[in-house]
């Protein structure tokens, strides 16, 4: 079935993201194919070879409740949204959440009396008006900054998942953090016709102390507008593994391995942050206050929110540090 409408298709898991946005008029496709009675989507636990798997069509609040999933994972899924919300709302639904920008999550009367925009019917960006070509200021009909909003993103990026995906070409698994890829429109990189099935938790994923902060305009229903994940493993009181990822900061989720095992796709996939330009060394090191300041002080310093979803830049921009510093003197101390 997918195959017959690949291109003009949009799957529908809870609907809490799709069906607000078709109700604007947001990029509505010809058919809409229902995920929801699919019973190997719903699947959370060990599978047959003991990897541990949640599949797409599991519901926040099952995440939440299960006392199997990292900590920091079922803290991330209870601060989505809201209860009900989060009965509805799938893991598949969070990971392919459209991206959030002031001029685009309106209604369509809204978008019309200022002329639309490049992510839905238009040809320019409110947010980034001009951009530098050659030299030379020019219109920007190229490149969208809306905002990437979904948390369980940067708390699974953190924790190293893979994704597993199906599709008219068969089955893949991509690092979840090679997933996301490219601006505000592009998101990432999924092909025609492909649904995410699974996700899968490294064993290690187990071993280490993980925990997500969020800033949101009310801490219940609101979307993050800055979103901090970290994972940490200490051997004594030296650091081994520290990873932190940032949500709602940019396009696309971001990540901060300070252990230095992942890095970022090359330049040109990614079009903001190089959190990887002077990165602190962290391995080795014993975790103190000065270390998690001088972490903090370089998520903070890479950070680039743009003024597209509430609160200032400036503002969200020092949160980053602020919430990276807190979670990890949580951590330090057992985590909550
Ligand atoms: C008031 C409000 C507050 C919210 N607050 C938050 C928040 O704080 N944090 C947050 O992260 N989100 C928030 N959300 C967004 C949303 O509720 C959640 O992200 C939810 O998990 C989305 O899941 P869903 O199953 O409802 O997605 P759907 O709406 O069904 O789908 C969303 C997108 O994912 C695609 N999709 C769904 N499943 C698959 C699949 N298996 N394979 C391929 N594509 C798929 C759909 O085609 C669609 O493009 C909020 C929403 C509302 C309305
Ligand atoms: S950032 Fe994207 S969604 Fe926002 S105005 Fe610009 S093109 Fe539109």
């Amino acid at each position: 079935m997918a195959k017959i409408h690949a291109g003009d298709c949009d799957f529908l898991s809870g609907g809490t993201d799709l069906l607000p946005n078709y109700k604007c008029g947001l990029n509505a496709h010809g058919h809409v194919i229902s995920l929801q009675h699919i019973a190997e989507l719903k699947q959370i636990g060990r599978d047959s070879k003991g990897a541990f798997t949640i599949g797409a069509g599991v519901t926040l609040a099952e995440i939440e409740r299960n006392t199997e999933v990292p900590r920091g994972l079922a803290d991330c899924a209870a601060h989505v949204a809201s209860p009900l919300l989060r009965a509805s709302g799938t893991l598949g639904g969070n990971l392919m959440l459209d991206n959030r920008c002031h001029f685009f999550n309106q209604s369509y009367f809204w978008r019309r009396s200022l002329g639309y925009c490049l992510k839905a019917d238009g040809d320019r960006c409110h947010v980034v008006p001009q951009i530098n070509e050659g030299g030379k200021s020019v219109l920007n009909n190229k490149v969208c900054v809306a905002t990437h909003s979904s948390d369980l993103a940067p708390m699974l990026i953190a924790l190293g998942a893979e994704a597993t995906f199906v599709g008219p070409d068969g089955k893949r698994t991509i690092k979840l953090n090679d997933f996301y890829w490219g601006d505000g429109i592009a998101r990432f990189d999924r092909k025609p016709g492909e649904i995410l099935s699974h996700v899968t938790l490294p064993p290690w994923a187990f071993n280490v102390r993980s925990g997500w902060k969020k800033l949101a305009p009310r801490q219940s229903i609101d979307f993050s507008v800055v979103g901090v994940a970290a994972v940490l493993e200490l051997d004594g009181d030296k650091v081994k593994t520290l990873r932190v990822a940032l949500g709602a900061v940019d396009t696309t989720p971001v990540l901060f391995d300070f252990s230095q095992q992942e890095k970022r796709r090359e330049p040109g996939h990614y079009l903001f942050v190089d959190a990887y330009k002077n990165m602190p060394e962290a391995v080795g090191k014993k975790l103190d206050d000065a270390l998690i300041e001088t972490i903090a002080k370089h998520v903070q310093t890479q950070a680039q929110p743009k003024l597209n979803v509430p609160m200032a830049p400036d503002y969200r921009k020092k949160m980053c540090g602020v919430l990276t510093r807190r979670l990890l003197t949580e951590l330090r101390g057992g985590g909550k």
